[in-house]
């Protein structure tokens, strides 16, 4: 797959703060891209400077071929972004929001007839068209930035935190339509998310901190250098789980054992056969991994740090 965006020795300092430090990495075209990190990692400000909102201080950006410095008109013109706060006109209608948006791109008329309806049926607004953004719940704006970003039908999505304070439904739906634009028209998806499990389904990971990458790979690549695996073990006294001699916590049922990797795992059972009679392994999470990397832990938009 060709890389879609290329990034290369980003840089952008707010007076003394290096928001972005010299950063580099690139995305695959169609892929599911996650940038994640902590609060003030940098992430807006590198989605803003990609987007053509901020000017950067020095790198360079380069879209489907094309540098932003030369080139930016046509780069937005392939980029639809949701920002973390909407950019929606809450005194106006959602389909007066829409229709002035796609008059941008020229798109007008019979065309934007089009566009509207093809949009409601995709993200299920139909009886919202007449309503003020302004009247509207978290959830319905959400549906109608999602809209906004796509109305010029962009092949790159920048989707900053999209899901964050959405009810279990919006969200389900927010993702079958990401998915279904990933699978049915090849979009490429730059996601930031404070929800690990949204994470997890990407095809690619970067974490940031202070601007700089801290780790990257697949999850499951992240997951094998920074999470290890857990073996659970049923049935058995404690005594016979701390003679073992590894980290473990006490749960419901048994007991949860930390092993480096699945190698170690099967390691420790072939060594105490009598005590793995009914056991299981499973990998560790993106959360596992966002704690080893950063030292905080991310639980739905919120961070609590982790002693
Ligand atoms: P969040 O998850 O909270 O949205 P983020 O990773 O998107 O965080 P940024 O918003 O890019 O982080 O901020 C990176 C750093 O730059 C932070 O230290 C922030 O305080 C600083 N910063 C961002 N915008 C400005 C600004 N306009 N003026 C001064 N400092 C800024």
């Amino acid at each position: 797959m060709k890389k879609i965006i290329e990034i290369q020795g980003l840089t952008k300092s707010y007076g003394d703060i290096k928001a972005v430090n010299d950063l580099s990495f690139s995305v695959r075209e169609g892929e599911l891209f996650a940038f994640l990190g902590t609060n003030g990692a940098g992430k807006s400000t590198t989605i803003n400077i990609i987007c053509g909102q901020l000017k950067k201080d020095c790198g360079s950006v380069i879209i489907d071929g094309k540098s932003l410095d030369t080139d930016l008109y046509r780069i937005k013109g392939s980029l639809g972004v949701v920002f973390q706060n909407s950019l929606l006109d809450k005194a106006l209608t959602v389909r007066d929001n829409l229709e002035s948006r796609a008059a941008l791109y020229g798109i007008t008329g019979e065309e934007f007839e089009a566009r509207l309806e093809y949009l409601c049926k995709l993200l299920d607004f139909s009886d919202l068209t007449k309503r003020t953004v302004g009247k509207l719940s978290g959830g319905q704006r959400r549906r109608i930035d999602i809209a906004r970003a796509l109305i010029h039908d962009p092949s790159i999505l920048f989707l900053d935190e999209p899901t964050t304070g959405l009810d279990p439904q919006t969200r389900k739906l927010l993702w079958e339509v990401i998915d279904g634009l990933r699978r049915e028209k090849g979009m490429t998806v730059f996601l930031t998310t404070h929800y690990m499990e949204e994470a997890a389904e990407a095809d690619y990971v970067i974490i940031i901190e202070k601007g700089e990458i801290a780790a990257e790979g697949t999850p499951l690549e992240l997951k094998n250098k920074y999470a290890g695996d857990f073996v659970t073990v049923y049935g058995k006294s404690e005594e016979e789980i701390a003679a073992l001699g590894v980290r473990y916590e006490a749960i419901r049922d048994g007991f949860r054992l930390y092993v480096p990797s699945t190698a170690a795992a099967a390691e420790m059972i072939i060594k105490s056969p009598s005590l793995f009679t009914d056991y299981e392994i499973t990998k560790g999470k993106m959360d596992d991994v966002f704690l080893a990397v950063t030292g905080k832990k991310l639980t739905g938009g919120n961070e609590n740090e982790n002693a």
